[in-house]
């Protein structure tokens, strides 16, 4: 007598119904739920404790709103960001989240202009180092100026990442990671729902001088 795992996969095998429509819809959603866990990073096998991020988020969204340890050029409230700010907006600016990879607005904008801070309207990235990595979310080689972006140490999901987070208001952008393209090797991994952008000759203006975008302060 076959075991009952055997006869099972005999049975799906020869059934047409499962072979032509359940086992390609499953294929779709284990393609999807892995792609939406992984995040940033590359490497599958995190993808499991990936899987945990969103439970974290809510965590270091109420760290980060109580992290007084340093002063940012724009300080708001708790209160005074969600004002300001969309639901899906502050979850990432102010809580550290990460929205899901190809359905977001960049990732695939082959647009010449600057990405700003949409917290803080600071510019942040230009579509002259935005390069298509292949991960889903917006990536560039170099911000616009190393002065427009900060590091900070993230430990969550039990592994040490580089959060960058904007220098003007302290809200968090993405992650860098060093398996970017030349000249800098470095791989921006940003949220697109962090950024605003906006469609610009960049060969008629200084991107050293941009103003900030006043819009939301
Ligand atoms: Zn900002």
């Amino acid at each position: 007598m076959q075991p009952f795992f055997v006869l099972l996969i005999k049975w799906q095998i020869t059934n047409p119904l499962i072979m032509n429509h359940l086992y390609p819809l499953i294929l779709l959603l284990m393609i999807f739920s892995l792609s939406a866990t992984t995040g940033c990073n590359k490497t599958p096998k995190m993808q499991q404790i990936k899987a945990r991020k969103t439970d974290l988020h809510q965590d270091e969204a109420a760290k980060q709103d109580q992290d007084t340890s340093k002063t940012y050029e724009v300080q708001k409230t708790k209160e005074e960001w969600k004002k300001i700010l969309t639901t899906s907006e502050y979850r990432i600016l102010r809580g550290g989240g990460t929205e899901l990879p190809y359905i977001n607005k960049y990732y695939d904008n082959k647009k010449e202009g600057v990405y700003y801070c949409a917290a803080c309207g600071q510019p942040l990235f230009t579509s002259k180092t935005k390069y298509h990595s292949g991960t889903g979310w917006p990536s560039f080689w170099a911000p616009i100026k190393p002065s427009a972006v900060e590091e900070k140490e993230d430990h969550s999901l039990f592994i040490t990442r580089t959060e960058i987070v904007c220098s003007r208001c302290g809200s968090h952008i993405g992650h860098v990671f060093h398996d970017g393209p030349k000249p800098t090797g470095l791989r921006y991994c940003m949220n697109s729902t962090a950024l605003d952008f906006f469609p610009m000759n960049l060969s008629k203006v200084n991107t050293d001088t941009l103003s900030v975008l006043t819009k939301k302060d």
